[in-house]
């Protein structure tokens, strides 16, 4: 087991989060000032009840910073070629800014063809091939949220990235390529992690800063982790047997009377014994989480002002 160091820092990803939703919001004012009035559609296929609380979160979120947002429910029978007609209708209309597709989609629905049938200029998710290409050349994209959310972390907690190893354990399309993308930009020596790497604990023990996108509660143990590193903690894992909450979380009063409310807890990809090594780290719930939305609050009035030639922060 590796020694503790000095006290490690959490990072409040509620308190980051609400002074992001601010700027917006006052972004949201100067463009009203111009007669531009930021919209965005989140369009939500048949009933996920995990998704609705996300996305009825999106939608509120919009709606107080002042964003016109509009959800569109299509029933679980909807085809691939009605899902397109609505995305065109979508990319016409000059009152919308953002569309987010709200995943995963049934299975009988080609997502691939639907996300690269969104406007690349109305893609506040990031996830078009010519955003992909566009953030991987440099030029000025609409970037996956949580990715975005962490760089704006570390940037505004001024933890140092140039020059750093930032080992990325997860190579989805939505997480761990663009985080490692983005922290190539930022001047890190960038290592992508995945179920085939071999010597995983290697790797993590040289990152300065690790961030876990895996998907597996408390895959990163405490040996894997470097005394002093940045922890960045994406998984979100709900476990639910006794056995593996008292690994975890053993004395943790707070999250048993959770545990025992609710029959499961919400953990991340790093066990937590190993945030007491860390420099900083983000908490599960309550670290990366709050980012994503308001990461996509700032991606729509990002796509507003890009797609009328006004300036944006880089
Ligand atoms: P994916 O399932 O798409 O990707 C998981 C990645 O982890 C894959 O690249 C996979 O490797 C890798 N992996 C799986 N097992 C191992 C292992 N044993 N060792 C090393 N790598 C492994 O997940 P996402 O990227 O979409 O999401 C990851 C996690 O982040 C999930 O828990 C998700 O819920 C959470 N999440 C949280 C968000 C937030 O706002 N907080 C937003 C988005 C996601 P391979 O490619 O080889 O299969």
């Amino acid at each position: 087991m590796n020694k503790t160091t000095a006290a490690a820092q959490v990072l409040d990803g509620n308190a980051i989060a609400t002074a992001i939703k601010a700027e917006v919001a006052i972004d949201i004012e100067r463009l009203r000032a111009q007669g531009i009035q930021p919209g965005l559609t989140v369009v939500m296929v048949g009933n996920h009840p995990a998704s609705e609380v996300y996305v009825r979160n999106k939608v509120k979120t919009s709606a107080e910073l002042g964003i016109a947002s509009e959800l569109l429910t299509p029933p679980g029978s909807v085809t691939t070629e009605e899902m397109l007609q609505l995305i065109e209708k979508l990319n016409a209309r000059e009152d919308v800014d953002g569309i987010l597709i709200q995943l995963p989609l049934p299975a009988h629905v080609d997502a691939k063809r639907l996300l690269e049938a969104v406007s690349p200029e109305k893609d506040v998710d990031g996830f078009h091939p010519v955003n992909v290409g566009r953030l991987q050349s440099g030029q000025p994209a609409l970037v996956p949220c949580t990715p975005a959310g962490i760089i704006e972390t570390l940037r505004r907690t001024g933890i140092p990235i140039a020059g750093k190893h930032a080992v990325v354990v997860g190579r989805s399309d939505i997480v761990g390529k663009p985080m490692a993308m983005l922290l190539l930009h930022e001047n890190a020596t960038v290592t992508i992690c995945h179920s085939k790497t071999k010597d995983l604990e290697g790797f993590c023990r040289s990152a300065d800063i690790l961030v876990a996108a895996i998907g597996k509660a408390g895959i990163i143990t405490p040996e894997m982790v470097r005394p002093g590193a940045v922890l960045i903690d994406v998984g979100m894992n709900r476990i639910q047997s006794q056995a593996e909450f008292d690994r975890f979380f053993a004395g943790d009063a707070k999250r048993e009377a959770g545990f025992k409310k609710n029959g499961s807890v919400l953990m991340g990809d790093i066990d937590p014994h190993a945030f007491a090594l860390a420099s900083y780290y983000t908490p599960v719930p309550g670290g990366v989480g709050p980012l994503t939305i308001a990461m996509l609050m700032a991606s729509t009035v990002r796509a507003a002002r890009l797609r009328r030639g006004l300036p944006v922060s880089t």
